[in-house]
């Protein structure tokens, strides 16, 4: 946080040290928390899990322990590297020059610089020429609010022509929000590059992604140190059942175990739905819109391999037999050694947090999507495949449908000193670490007032 905003919201509100209770110990969670304690408040978070980091905590694979699913870290995320500086890992953060590949009609391309985009075969000059035109003009917008109200499909339709909407953007918003991209709005795509775009503006328009040695594991792990020295009461395996408000007009958290404990504020940083569910008290309109915000949740299939299958940190895939959105070999980023020695694969799919794919059993996914993967790469035999596991979240995009900020509840609710704030409040990003972390911090100074 500047210097100067945290100086102003300390003489605005210092008079008001309270004592606030966090539900979820996610990214959000612990923003709020360092953030509120930073401010001189008495500050408990409150994790069901036995670890702090939510979606970005680590999971073993054999004898690796890296990200549950992917994570890496871009020049352009300058909250991020602003709380990795203030929680003594900035200058341990590698820095890789990554390639990107596409798979099309079964055939892998690469696609890195603008002499392999000439070269791409799906494509005619005009096509690309419009699809480069495309990128450029979502670059340069500003005003996201008007794009807000065009359909996705509808915005890329008319930049980029009818044959790479059918060819390139259909597959692609497929794979990434299901069905859902009938009802996203042109923000989706436009966040999506200024993102990839900042991440290029910088050095030689070439794509730089960083990641701290050890993985999120790391970075939590810190995090969590620097939550403890400003005291902040971090309780794990302690997972809230309800919030409401006590006789005496003060909101307090009961837990499975049963204790309650009481406060002058509470945040709740869980899913909209989830949420609702928790917070006792609210009103029909606020449930109402609270559950009205769709989830995509993610199902990725992590694969550790002893031998490397592409130069790619991204290959985004068209193909509609394949099974998954795209494959992220982490391992053409972050250095092997960090690794075993291995090289590890995500392969992600994104679909509705209600879809029939999460009641599959994890083997069953586990052979459709590495089928799919060793069809996608011939050379692969089973005996490279060390490791195959599968991580499920339900919960983990919102689907920014037309006219989504107006969708959205405010964050104090009618329950008095209640407040709701999850990653459902990014109105013009990506879901990433770095906007959670805007989210957080943008909603200190309403969070506040009295
Ligand atoms: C597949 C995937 C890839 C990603 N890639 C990137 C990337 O490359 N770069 C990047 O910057 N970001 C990436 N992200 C996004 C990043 O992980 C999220 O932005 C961030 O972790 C969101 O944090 P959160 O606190 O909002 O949510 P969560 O992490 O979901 O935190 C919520 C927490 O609440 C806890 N909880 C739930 N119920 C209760 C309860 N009843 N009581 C107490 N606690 C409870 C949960 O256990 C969890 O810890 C990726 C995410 C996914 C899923």
């Amino acid at each position: 946080m500047a210097k100067a905003i945290h100086d102003e919201i300390v003489s605005v509100h210092k008079m008001a040290i309270k004592k606030w209770g966090i539900v979820g110990g996610g990214i959000m969670g612990m923003t709020l928390a360092h953030r509120l304690a930073q401010l001189g408040h008495s500050v408990s978070l409150f994790e069901a899990a036995p670890n702090l980091g939510g979606l970005a905590s680590p999971w073993k694979m054999g004898e690796v322990e890296w990200d549950k699913f992917y994570h890496v870290i871009l020049l352009s995320d300058l909250k991020t590297r602003e709380m990795l500086d203030e929680i003594g890992l900035k200058d341990k953060v590698e820095w890789v020059e990554t390639k990107t590949g596409f798979y099309v009609d079964g055939k892998l391309y690469s696609m890195s610089n603008s002499v392999e985009f000439l070269k791409f075969p799906v494509l005619n000059i005009f096509d690309k020429f419009r699809l480069g035109l495309t990128i450029l003009v979502a670059s340069k917008i500003r005003n996201w609010r008007k794009l807000e109200k065009i359909p996705v499909t509808s915005w890329l339709r008319k930049w980029s022509g009818k044959t790479t909407l059918t060819k390139i953007w259909l597959p692609l918003l497929r794979a990434k929000l299901g069905e859902s991209y009938q009802r996203t709005s042109a923000v989706f795509i436009w966040a999506t590059i200024q993102r990839l775009y900042g991440a290029r503006k910088s050095g030689l328009k070439k794509e730089m992604f960083g990641y701290v040695p050890g993985g999120y594991k790391k970075i939590i792990e810190a995090f969590e140190n620097k939550l403890t020295e400003q005291e902040i009461k971090v309780k794990k395996m302690c997972a809230a059942k309800e919030v409401r408000v006590s006789a005496n007009g003060k909101p307090i958290i009961s837990f499975e175990n049963n204790s309650i404990e009481e406060f002058d504020e509470v945040i709740v940083t869980l899913p909209s739905g989830i949420a609702s569910c928790l917070c006792k008290g609210l009103t029909e309109a606020e449930i109402k819109k609270l559950n009205g915000i769709e989830y995509l949740g993610v199902i990725c299939v992590a694969v550790l391999l002893n031998k490397s299958i592409s130069p790619f940190y991204i290959t985004n895939i068209t193909d509609s037999s394949v099974p998954f959105t795209g494959v992220i070999e982490m391992s053409a980023l972050v250095d092997k050694k960090y690794l075993a020695g291995r090289t590890l694969i995500y392969l992600p799919k994104y679909v509705n947090s209600d879809d029939p794919m999460f009641s599959r059993s994890d083997e069953d996914l586990k052979s459709y999507f590495v089928n799919s993967f060793k069809k996608m790469y011939p050379d692969l035999r089973d005996e490279n495949i060390e490791f195959a596991g599968v991580a499920k979240a339900k919960h983990v995009i919102t689907v920014a449908k037309l006219n989504y900020s107006e969708l959205l509840p405010g964050i104090k609710t009618t329950i008095p000193g209640v407040s709701i704030i999850n990653t459902s409040h990014i109105k013009d990003g990506t879901l990433n670490v770095n906007e959670t972390i805007k989210v957080a911090e943008s909603k200190l100074e309403e969070l506040l007032q009295p």
